[in-house]
């Protein structure tokens, strides 16, 4: 039973790593962020008033995140745990989910902060390119497709996702840096935060989440007792 939160700013490879933690914790991955593009894709009210926020960059309004995340934190499969991946962001968004936490006599284990410099998250995040056809993802330096711009798997011409667009990427860094960036001391003060290096390769930064998660799963089972 774990309760995980990742922490990091776009680009930071959240997603990756909190997949990686799925598959060998059997505990499900929950991304805000591919919740909201499944509700965009689905053309549901939330997708619609959430869409606008998405291509600026801009953090969609707590209350529609909340709702959105305790309908999902009630489903059945979150009862062994979960990684948070996207979610908290903002120090409200943080506090309620505190509050849930308390209200079931649970707490989290463990964050993980993915530090990354700002560098590195802007040519990782303007270099991704997507098939809109088969959703293969392609890097322009780390992963090129054989022919530029063309889909390996289906021959569909390659799109850059809308909020990857430079100005838009810009915008995401600024937000996260205002409104992400508290959540670390926020952490911090609770004595949950564990700082990782996300430069140092997927393999060796799974690692390292490995160890920290490993520590406090044991943290965790010794409170128990
Ligand atoms: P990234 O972490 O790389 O920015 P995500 O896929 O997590 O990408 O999120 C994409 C967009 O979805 C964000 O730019 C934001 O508009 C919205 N979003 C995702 N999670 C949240 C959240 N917890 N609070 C507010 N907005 C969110
Ligand atoms: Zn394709």
């Amino acid at each position: 039973m774990m309760r995980i939160v990742l922490l990091g700013p776009p680009g930071s490879g959240k997603g990756t790593q909190a997949s990686a933690i799925q598959d060998r914790r059997h505990i499900p991955h929950l991304a805000s962020g591919d919740l909201l593009r499944a509700h965009v894709a689905d053309n549901t009210g939330l997708g619609r008033r959430a869409k606008p926020y998405m291509d600026r960059g801009d953090l969609v309004p707590d209350e529609l995140i909340l709702d959105m995340m305790a309908e999902r934190l009630a489903q059945p499969d979150t009862q062994r745990g979960y990684a948070l991946d996207g979610f908290p962001r903002t120090v409200a968004q943080a506090e309620a989910l505190h509050r849930r936490l308390l209200g079931l006599g649970q707490r989290l284990d463990a964050v993980i902060y993915l530090r990354t410099p700002e560098a590195e998250l802007l040519r990782r995040l303007s270099g991704r390119r997507i098939c809109p056809n088969c959703n293969a993802i392609y890097h322009q330096d780390t992963m090129p497709p054989k022919r530029e711009g063309i889909c390996d798997r289906c021959d569909s011409p390659l799109v850059q996702r809308e909020d990857e667009q430079p100005d838009v990427v810009r915008n995401r860094l600024r937000v996260y840096a205002e409104q992400t960036d508290p959540l670390l001391d926020y952490y911090r003060a609770q004595d949950l935060l564990h700082e990782v290096d996300a430069t140092i390769g997927v393999d060796r930064v799974l690692a390292e989440i490995d160890r920290v998660v490993d520590t406090a799963s044991k943290q965790t089972a010794k409170d128990q007792t």
